[in-house]
């Protein structure tokens, strides 16, 4: 997702540090940040926020945890979660790879994936968010039952993922190939998903533990 660069993006973030994070302040402190013992499930890659703050508002008993490196789209979360009172949301604008950094290991029940960067070129496989990578960060930071959330409308990149997720020994369960085809009444669609999804793409969605 590319957004027109805000020069006041920082400033804005800053004003809101109670719920976001832009430097390193916060690292391993994510229990501390809640300050409550409830699970944390996060999304990687957040993008404009529909998906976090709608579950964060369905799941009060859940700490939901945004995270995205773009300081310019992370604004549109801020926004979402101010005017909305939500306060089981926490956001850090971060890169994936600095995950590990972040969060504690097992400290995390849940990583979602939603509409990741799918990088088409063989030579930009390792930032795909389902490369062995960072699966290898995921598996540190989640519990051991802890799952992966993922859904995509890119074929090319369900298939490298259903691939990647094996190869690394993750066992799959509740694939699907057309989540809108009797779509669950708990689906929260993302902006890229009702965007994708209109123009006819079927959406691809499985669940996967370490
Ligand atoms: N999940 C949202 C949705 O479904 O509408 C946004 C999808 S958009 C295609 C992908 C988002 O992931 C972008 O906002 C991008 O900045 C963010 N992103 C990509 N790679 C990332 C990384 N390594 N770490 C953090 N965020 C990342």
């Amino acid at each position: 997702m590319r957004m027109r660069n805000k020069p006041w993006a920082e400033d804005f973030l800053l004003a809101h540090a109670e719920i976001v994070s832009i430097d390193e302040a916060r690292k391993g402190q994510m229990r501390e940040w809640f300050n409550n013992d409830q699970p944390i499930h996060i999304e990687v890659g957040s993008g404009m926020g529909r998906f976090i703050t709608e579950m964060a508002k369905a799941h009060p008993d859940i700490n939901y945890i945004g995270i995205e490196r773009d300081k310019n789209v992370m604004i549109r979360i801020v926004e979402k979660a101010v005017e909305q009172n939500i306060t089981n949301l926490r956001l850090l604008t971060l890169d994936a790879e600095h995950l590990a950094d972040y969060f504690s290991a097992g400290e995390v029940d849940r990583v979602y994936l939603n509409f990741s960067d799918p990088w088409p070129k063989t030579r930009h496989a390792k930032r795909r968010l389902t490369h062995e990578n960072f699966l290898k960060l995921y598996q540190v930071i989640l519990k051991e039952d802890g799952e992966v959330h993922f859904k995509t409308d890119n074929q090319q990149l369900f298939e490298f993922s259903l691939e990647s997720m094996s190869q690394y020994g993750m066992k799959l369960k509740n694939i699907s190939l057309d989540l809108h085809t009797d779509e669950p009444a708990d689906n929260i669609r993302t902006e890229y998903e009702d965007k994708f999804s209109s123009k006819g793409f079927r959406i691809n969605r499985l669940e996967a533990t370490f």
